[in-house]
């Protein structure tokens, strides 16, 4: 997969991008990030203008941000493609948008090219919305700039990607993958400081701890997150 970020800050991006799976999964190849300056596209390096109307702060220019977009080889918005995931997918990240979730994870996966946009300041100017197929939040709060939700939004797709994370079942198992929250994980020691790990889980019968695990995952969303099993098709953790 590739996924262009465009950005005025694309400084932000070197720790998260090379430390751990992200790290990994670019350098493996399995997925490449280029980062594309928005400010190279105009010509005295600015970027941004006062909104029309009057009122606070600064809007992202239209001329910039559209030459950005086109240099990723995005022709139009709804281009005909024979299969639509070869086509890129312009997303810009925006408090407007849908909320990020795990349905728009597994969907976004599938698509060989994103395009991440980054907005500042006030936002940018809506006349990009023709360029764009979707605006994605990650949360009902409001962030000076959409470069920690892109990262949020790269994270979440890349260890979707097969090969970033060894086992797929680790993905599989984790939280939302199935309408459900993951179950409680024990490591060594067996006591800590008097609190033991469930006697099920040493016992080495893997068809109980199975079962032991649909449970205690159950039970969590049950108390924690009674609202995704109202949506939960009925699978059992394993069945993908
Ligand atoms: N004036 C805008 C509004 O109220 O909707 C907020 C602009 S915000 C200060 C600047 C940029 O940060 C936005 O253009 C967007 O790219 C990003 N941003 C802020 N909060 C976000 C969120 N919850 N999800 C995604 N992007 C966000």
């Amino acid at each position: 997969m590739k996924i262009d970020v465009l950005t005025i800050f694309p400084q932000i991006f070197i720790g998260p991008f090379t430390e751990s799976l992200i790290g990994k999964a670019l350098r493996k190849k399995i997925l490449r990030i280029d980062l594309v300056n928005i400010r190279s596209f105009s010509k005295c390096k600015k970027v941004d203008d006062r909104p029309f109307g009057g009122g606070a702060g600064m809007i992202i220019k239209p001329e910039p941000l559209y030459d950005a977009i086109k240099s990723t080889g995005v022709k139009r918005k709804n281009g005909l493609y024979k299969n639509p995931y070869i086509k890129p997918y312009v997303v810009y990240m925006s408090p407007q948008g849908r909320t990020l979730n795990n349905d728009i994870i597994k969907y976004l996966v599938k698509f060989k090219h994103l395009v991440v946009i980054c907005g500042h300041y006030e936002g940018i100017d809506e006349r990009i919305v023709n360029y764009i197929d979707e605006e994605i939040s990650i949360g009902d709060y409001v962030l000076t700039g959409g470069e920690v939700p892109a990262i949020v939004l790269i994270d979440s797709i890349a260890r979707m990607l097969p090969g970033v994370i060894k086992e797929i079942s680790s993905v599989q198992n984790d939280s939302f993958y199935n309408n459900m929250l993951d179950y409680p994980s024990y490591t060594r020691p067996a006591i800590f400081r008097g609190h033991k790990v469930p006697k099920v889980l040493l016992s080495g019968n893997h068809e109980e701890i199975n079962k032991w695990r649909q449970v205690e995952a159950y039970k969590r969303t049950r108390e924690r997150r009674p609202d995704l099993l109202k949506t939960k098709v009925c699978r059992t953790k394993n069945e993908n």
